[in-house]
């Protein structure tokens, strides 16, 4: 019978990380069992890719300074591209309460080492982007090293270089049980086989709530669509611009190819596993849109080619990792509502830290821990795209 010392449930971009930084400190006999004939079809390939360390709460700002350093760092060290382009992200304020909000960021994400980040005036936002319509806008923050990444090519960088190190890579392989003994995880199933193993790492994404049923545990993970619309080429916004975040509305935007990418997060969507593009969407998010950058309204949308996928909420936006009470050997790597791909490299460091040596230097992982719901531990992060 096969056997691994970890199992990794799910071969998306988080799969991948753990992978690649267990094999990086010497644990090689790593398997990463991915349901899918390919990898990249969950979230991860839906991504928007954005990465920032403009965050609220300490944990997220430390989790973006080391993933932003690594994405900096990935094409030399992993020898593979990660698309990272510094471009940053501009929050653009509209109220006194953005304005305060950004300050006291500000001054959290600058006390904790992050120097590229600035406050801006009204007329520094219009510099930046002239398009805007900025009669009710007051200010804004922009961070130079925030940005974007390629999630399928960080994802097939960090795989390529696991396998390199010893892990493997099964497709077509979906854990239909986890299988449990006096001590433990003893081993996972797929259709086609039992692998045994003492240690599960569930990184399902969006699915990770019915991986964790598999082994009796209740984990707080909601899938949720979240849908985006590119336009065709566009060149009125220079493709060297910011991902731009409207304050007023959530509405945010970026250079994607020879157009933008647009994105808004409807209120009204409802949690399921919902992974249609609804075409009634269009009207909704161009409202937005042409209502902060009118020449928007003079760009084409093809809604074929619109698309959706799959937040993993968890009930105080922050993930769940590390180690499940109750069930010795199972850590969760889940639940990263909406910040995965940006997340990936910190993710796969601490998850790799706990399981070799119970605690990690990056965070204190209790903060991130399954416990804190129970506990009244939840975390508040009021910056969520
Ligand atoms: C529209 C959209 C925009 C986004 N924008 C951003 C962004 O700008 N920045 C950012 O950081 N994040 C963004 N995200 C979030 C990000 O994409 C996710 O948080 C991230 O991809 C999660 O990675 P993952 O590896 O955990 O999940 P996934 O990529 O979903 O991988 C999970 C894998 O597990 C597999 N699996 C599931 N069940 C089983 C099983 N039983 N057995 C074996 N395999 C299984 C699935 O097939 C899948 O491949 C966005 C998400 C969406 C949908």
């Amino acid at each position: 019978m096969p056997s691994a010392d970890v199992v990794i449930i799910g071969g998306g971009i988080v799969g991948s990380s753990v992978a690649y930084h267990l094999t990086q400190a010497g644990c090689w006999n790593v398997v990463v069992l991915e349901r899918e004939s390919q990898q990249g079809t969950g979230s991860t390939g839906k991504s928007m890719g954005g990465v920032r360390a403009q965050f609220a709460t300490p944990v997220n700002i430390r989790m973006s300074l080391y993933s932003i350093a690594f994405f900096r760092a990935f094409d030399e060290a992993m020898g593979h591209p990660s698309g990272y382009r510094a471009q940053g992200y501009l929050f653009v304020a509209t109220h006194e309460r953005h304005l305060q909000y950004l300050r006291t960021n500000y001054e959290r994400q600058v006390s904790m080492g992050l120097n590229t980040v600035e406050r801006l005036s009204l007329d520094d936002v219009i510099r930046m982007v002239p398009q805007l319509r900025s009669d009710d806008i007051l200010g804004g923050s922009f961070c130079s090293t925030d940005g974007f990444v390629d999630p399928h090519s960080v994802m097939t960088g960090f795989m390529v270089r696991a396998i390199d190190q010893g892990a493997r890579l099964i497709r077509n392989a979906e854990v239909t049980a986890i299988e449990r003994d006096a001590g433990g995880i003893c081993g996972v199933r797929t259709a086609n086989e039992r692998i045994a193993t003492r240690t599960v790492v569930n990184a399902a994404g969006a699915w990770a709530g019915l991986v964790a049923k598999l082994a009796g545990v209740d984990l707080p993970v909601e899938p949720l669509r979240r849908m985006l619309v590119p336009t065709e080429p566009f060149d009125t916004i220079a493709h060297t611009a910011p991902m731009v975040v409207d304050m007023s509305t959530g509405f945010h935007f970026r250079p994607e190819g020879l157009g933008l990418l647009l994105a808004w997060n409807d209120p009204e969507e409802t949690p399921g596993f919902k992974t249609h593009f609804d075409p009634a969407f269009v009207e909704k998010i161009l409202t937005r849109g042409v209502d902060r950058v009118p020449c928007l309204g003079e760009a084409e949308v093809n809604p074929k080619r619109a698309w959706a996928g799959l937040y993993e909420m968890t009930p105080d936006h922050h993930p769940i990792l590390g180690p499940a009470p109750g069930v010795p050997g199972l850590y969760f790597a889940n639940g990263f509502s909406g910040h995965g791909v940006m997340h990936s490299p910190a993710t796969g460091k601490i998850t790799a830290d706990l399981i070799l040596k119970g605690a990690s230097d990056l965070v204190d992982a209790r903060l991130l821990s399954y416990e804190r719901f129970a506990e009244g531990r939840m975390l508040e992060e009021t910056a969520v795209l």
